[in-house]
């Protein structure tokens, strides 16, 4: 997708999002890249750094929980389930396949996509990913759509075997390189498909939120890497001085 399809994707979303829910002024605003008094908080919990949006006229942070059960938003527009070596292992087992080879075949497709999750800087990401409609092909890449797997009733079918990614959201990652050692960030995507974000005067309700998230991103970000080992995918890697962070 490019800069300006996405963000006229990300207007459209949010204009469908507040026909059935409050998206606050200042939320809307930063998701549509109107706002220049964004400032970038890192804050640290156990091994990931993550980069909480604060806004600094009105004195307030960008904070996020998530609404399930009453919204499986993403599920219903979603991009791309690209997967790790783990991800094979476990949802080819649940779907019933013998051989992850046959499930590779069946189930899967190569996406290839750009990702501007780390301060402006653009990263190509290739990765075997789940095909999210029984007849996906690779034109299908990146255009948003209702994945098979969400039930009729909002649950996920792969529950708790879905992708990686899947437990990420709405937070992306990527591993920077300091002084020759890797470390794991984490910032929010502004796709425009989430309600779960508000705004508040300090962190505190958010705390859990990034202590249980800190968990789920470092592990992920660990099966990026035994999955890049084994050729299966390419991994999110920055080095310092190549990031606007
Ligand atoms: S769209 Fe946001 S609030 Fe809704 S289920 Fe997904 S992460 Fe949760
Ligand atoms: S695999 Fe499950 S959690 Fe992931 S998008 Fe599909 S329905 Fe949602």
């Amino acid at each position: 997708m490019s800069v300006k399809s996405r963000e006229s994707y990300v207007e459209k979303a949010l204009q469908e999002l507040s026909k059935r829910w409050k998206v606050e002024p200042p939320v809307y605003d930063l998701h549509l890249g109107k706002r220049d008094d964004v400032k970038d908080t890192m804050v640290q919990v156990n091994d990931v750094i993550f980069h909480i949006p604060f806004l600094e006229r009105d004195d307030l942070y960008l904070l996020w929980k998530c609404l399930w059960p009453d919204c499986h938003n993403c599920c219903e527009h979603q991009a791309s389930l690209p997967l790790t070596k783990d991800d094979i292992i476990h949802i080819s087992s649940k779907l019933g396949y013998d051989r992850t080879s046959d499930f590779v075949n069946h189930d899967t497709i190569i996406s290839t996509r750009d990702d501007n999750s780390m301060g402006g800087l653009i990263t190509t990401i290739t990765m075997l990913s789940l095909k999210r409609k029984e007849h996906e092909d690779e034109s299908d890449t990146g255009l948003p759509c209702r994945c098979r797997f969400l039930s009729e009733s909002g649950s996920c079918s792969l529950h708790p075997d879905k992708p990686g990614v899947c437990w990420l959201y709405p937070f992306s990652s990527w591993i920077q390189i300091y002084n020759g050692r890797p470390q794991v960030h984490a910032s929010f995507q502004l796709t425009g498909d989430c309600p779960g974000f508000y705004t508040a005067r300090n962190l505190e309700s958010i705390k859990e939120v990034l202590e249980e998230y800190s968990k789920t991103i470092f592990d992920y970000n660990m099966s990026m890497i035994r999955t890049t080992r084994e050729s299966l995918g390419a991994s999110n890697w920055v080095e310092a001085e190549n990031a606007n962070l």
